[in-house]
C-alpha cells in the first residue's frame, strides 16, 4: 500500500529506518533514501528499475554541508550556491568516502543539491543524513510533478508519498561540474544557462552522447510516455497523421483538427517558465488519453526552451 499524506514526522521515521519515501521538491517529486546507506539506496534502484550506473543526486539542507560529502568545494561553487541554492542547481564534485559507491553509480563524484521546497528542507533539517533522490518514476518514464503522479507510477513499491502540492519549477535541476573556474553543463534544467553566465566566467556544455561518462544518466530515451511521441512542426504532423487519433502538445494556440482527441497548451501567453511548470503534467494527461500518437512541437530556443526541448527529444527517442 502506498499512502499519500503530509506527515513529515512519519516520512522522517521511515527514512531513518532505511525505507523509501517520495518527497516534494520544486523541480519534480523525488524518490528519497538515506544517501549514506548502501542498503537504502539500492532500494531506490530496485523501485525505479534504474540502471546501477546512473548516479543519484544527494540532497542536503544547505550549501554549508557540501564539504561534508565532497573532497573539495571550489570557490566558484560557493559563489554559485550563494546565488542559486536552495534551488534547481546540482553540483557534481569529487566525493568523500562517506558517500557509498551505490549512491554515485560506482563513480568517484557526487552530485549535491539544496532543494527549494519548504517541506523538503524541513525534512532534511530533521534528519541526520542527506537524501539521495532521483525522480520518483519508473526509470525512463515521465517525471512526477504531483503526489498523485507518484502514486500512479510507484503504487505498492514504496510506503509513503509526502505531499507538498504541485512542483513550482516542473523540470529537473540543471546539473553542472565545476573545474578551474569553468562550469560544464551536464544536464539542462531549472536554472537557465544565461543565469549561470551572469555568475561564472566560462560556461561549456558536455558533449551529447547516449552514454556520457561525465553524466552517466543522460540516456537518449527518457521522460517517455507509453504512447509514441513525435516531435516536429504541428501543421506538418497533423497533415501527415490525419488518419490517426492524435493528442497534441503545443506551446500556445494551434489549428483545430477533427482527429485531435486531447490537447495541452503549455502556456496560452507562450511563457516558457509556465510551459516548463506544465510540461510533465501535460504529458501524463495526454498519455492517458488513449490516442494513437502524441504530436508535440519544439519550443523556441530561449529561456527554458532548450531544457524543455531536451526532454521532448528524449521522450520522442
Ligand atoms: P534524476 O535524479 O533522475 O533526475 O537524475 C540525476 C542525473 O544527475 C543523473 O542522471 C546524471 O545525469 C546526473 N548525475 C547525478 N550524479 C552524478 C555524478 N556523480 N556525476 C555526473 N552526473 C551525475
Ligand atoms: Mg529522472
Amino acid at each position: 500500500m502506498t499512502e499519500i499524506g503530509t506527515d513529515i514526522e512519519r516520512a522522517a521515521a521511515l527514512l531513518s529506518r532505511g525505507e523509501l519515501v517520495a518527497i516534494p521538491t520544486e523541480t519534480v517529486y523525488g524518490l528519497a533514501a538515506n544517501a549514506l546507506s548502501s542498503e537504502a539506496v539500492l532500494k531506490v534502484y530496485t523501485a525505479k528499475g534504474r540502471p546501477a550506473f546512473n548516479p543519484l543526486i544527494v540532497h542536503v539542507a544547505s550549501a554549508a554541508e557540501f564539504s561534508r560529502y565532497a573532497e573539495e568545494v571550489p570557490e566558484l561553487v560557493m559563489q554559485l550556491a550563494s546565488r542559486f541554492s536552495p534551488g534547481p542547481l546540482t553540483f557534481v564534485l569529487r566525493k568523500k568516502a562517506i558517500i557509498p559507491d551505490e549512491t554515485t553509480g560506482g563513480g568517484n563524484s557526487v552530485a549535491l543539491r539544496v532543494p527549494a521546497h519548504p517541506i523538503a528542507l524541513e525534512l532534511l533539517q530533521r534528519l541526520e543524513f542527506p537524501l539521495a533522490a532521483p525522480s520518483a518514476n519508473p526509470s525512463g518514464f515521465i517525471s512526477p510533478v504531483t503526489a498523485v503522479h507518484v502514486q500512479a507510477q510507484l503504487a505498492g513499491k514504496i510506503p509513503y508519498v509526502l505531499d507538498g502540492g504541485p512542483c513550482s519549477v516542473g523540470i529537473e535541476s540543471t546539473v553542472i561540474a565545476v573545474e578551474n573556474d569553468i562550469v560544464t553543463v551536464l544536464r539542462l534544467g531549472g536554472i537557465k544557462v544565461s543565469d549561470l553566465q551572469a555568475v561564472a566566467p566560462v560556461v561549456k556544455f558536455a558533449s551529447a552522447q547516449s552514454v556520457n561518462p561525465a553524466s552517466p544518466g543522460q540516456l537518449r530515451s527518457h521522460y517517455a510516455p507509453r504512447t509514441r511521441l513525435v516531435l516536429g512542426n504541428l501543421n506538418d504532423l497533423l497533415q501527415e497523421h490525419r488518419a490517426k487519433r492524435v493528442a497534441v502538445l503545443a506551446l500556445g494556440d494551434f489549428p483545430p483538427h477533427e482527429n485531435i482527441v486531447a490537447n495541452a497548451i503549455l502556456s496560452p501567453t507562450r511563457n516558457l517558465d509556465e510551459a516548463a511548470r506544465n510540461l510533465f503534467a501535460a504529458l501524463h494527461r495526454l498519455d492517458a488519453a488513449g490516442a494513437d500518437l502524441i504530436l508535440a512541437e519544439p519550443m523556441p530556443e530561449e529561456g527554458f526552451g532548450p531544457a524543455i526541448n531536451d526532454r521532448l527529444e528524449r521522450a520522442a527517442a
